[in-house]
């Protein structure tokens, strides 16, 4: 934290470059970036806003602190020696990141806040699932790469079609168990919800989820009323919303 004129405020975020852009899938963007990232947390599935600010805005210039339209990203790669952070944008139709990213190129210039938060790996791990949707292929991959030799892991995830399916790791494989939900955005989650009723896991199991905010909701509910696994086991995120919400809103 910030203190200016005895007001405390969160930490300035800095200026990162993009060095290169390339197609994963047909819908996911890889794009890199340089720049003194500031790294909060050692945990995977960590995640950071990212502010879109038009360029010579006040913002930028000091002017104003009234802070531009921001998302919140996975860093998939962070190489804070060399300044480096790499994201895995899902390019999913309209939104001002989805639009930025459809048409970076090196030199464009974005603002990062602090990597902060992440999943805490808990010390008795030994069976882990993992649950998710396009948008969280970046922090699973995070998540099997950071829990120790031997945990045995489930992995699911629900994305649009086959051309979405893309390992999370390349390090750790971790054979995820693929759903197509297609185009229709109201099926979002429902075969997630399917596919977790019918597999059977031990009881110590550990549950990691994130994805569209109802359908992680909707499996976290399952698991606590259906399946009596204790909240301290679920680590639940909503990583967007189906619902669009309100354009004033959506700006801040
Ligand atoms: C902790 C965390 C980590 C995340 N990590 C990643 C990541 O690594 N990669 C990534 O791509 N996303 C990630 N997300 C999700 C990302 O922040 C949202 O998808 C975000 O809404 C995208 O912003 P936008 O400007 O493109 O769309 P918005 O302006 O936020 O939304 C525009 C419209 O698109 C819809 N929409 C938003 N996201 C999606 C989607 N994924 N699929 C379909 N419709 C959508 C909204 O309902 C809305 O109607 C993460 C979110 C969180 C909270």
């Amino acid at each position: 934290m910030q203190c200016h004129n005895g007001i405390m405020d969160t930490p300035r975020p800095v200026p990162i470059t993009v060095t290169f852009s390339q197609e994963l899938t047909p819908r996911t963007r890889r794009i890199t970036f340089e720049g003194p990232v500031v790294i909060d947390t050692s945990h995977p599935a960590s995640y950071l806003s990212l502010y879109f600010s038009d360029p010579g805005s006040d913002w930028q210039e000091g002017k104003s602190t009234a802070a531009p339209p921001k998302r919140t990203y996975t860093p998939r790669y962070l190489l804070p020696e060399c300044d480096s952070m790499t994201i895995d944008f899902v390019l999913h139709g309209e939104g001002r990141a989805t639009q930025w990213a459809h048409t970076a190129r090196a030199g464009d210039v974005i603002w990062a806040g602090h990597v902060t938060g992440g999943y805490d790996v808990p010390d008795d791990l030994s069976h882990l699932v993992l649950v998710g949707d396009d948008t969280a292929i970046p922090a699973i991959g995070t998540v099997v790469e950071a829990i120790p030799d031997g945990t045995r892991t489930t992995v699911i995830i629900e994305v649009i079609d086959e051309d979405d399916e893309r390992d999370p790791s390349d390090v750790v494989p971790c054979d995820p168990i693929w759903l197509h939900r297609g185009t229709d955005v109201t099926d979002v989650g429902d075969q997630m919800l399917n596919l977790v009723r019918s597999i059977t896991v031990p009881p110590s199991a550990y549950w990691w989820l994130a994805g569209e905010r109802e359908a992680i909701l909707a499996v976290r509910d399952y698991l606590v009323t259906t399946r009596h696994v204790p909240r301290d086991r679920i680590a639940a995120a909503a990583y967007w919303r189906i619902i669009p919400l309100d354009p004033r809103l959506r700006e801040r």
